[in-house]
């Protein structure tokens, strides 16, 4: 099914059903459109766009600003949960992380700089590594 938005030459302006938008067509040529309003016979679409019933097929409005921070605040905190027993060992990362897999070092967690490489070749070692949500400032740089 399709509805189009119709109009008469007197400018009321009503919706109509159709099976396709040939049956519309056929309609209009035979003169079997009228206008439920004036009894008007000459039709045409308001809109050109037809308007396929499309209420699923919406992309889900953004949500407002302020559940985006909410959101964002929320996921600090948690980060900063997950890492309240975890070291920092800065762009050390990748060695100790391997080290550590490797049974040099005490397991531990810990967390630090990687680049995309160097985390990328210790999960191709097999070292569970994870990106975290947020960007960590390191101890560091808030002294
Ligand atoms: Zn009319």
């Amino acid at each position: 099914m399709i509805v189009f938005d119709l109009r008469c030459t007197r400018g009321d302006v009503f919706e109509a059903w159709f099976a396709s938008s040939a049956a519309y067509e056929e309609q209009r040529g035979r003169g079997l459109l009228r206008c439920p309003i004036c009894d008007d016979d000459q039709i045409e679409k308001a809109v050109m766009a037809p308007q396929v019933a499309a209420k699923g097929n919406r992309a889900p409005a953004p949500p407002p600003p302020d559940a985006a921070k909410a959101m964002l605040k929320a996921l600090a905190a948690a980060q900063t949960e997950a890492l309240r027993n975890s070291r920092w060992v800065g762009a050390t990362f990748a060695d100790e992380a391997r080290a550590m897999h490797g049974g040099e070092k005490p397991k531990e967690v810990i967390h630090g700089q990687a680049t995309v490489a160097e985390a990328k070749a210790l999960l191709d070692e097999g070292v569970s590594v994870a990106p975290l949500p947020l960007p960590v400032v390191p101890p560091e740089a808030t002294n």
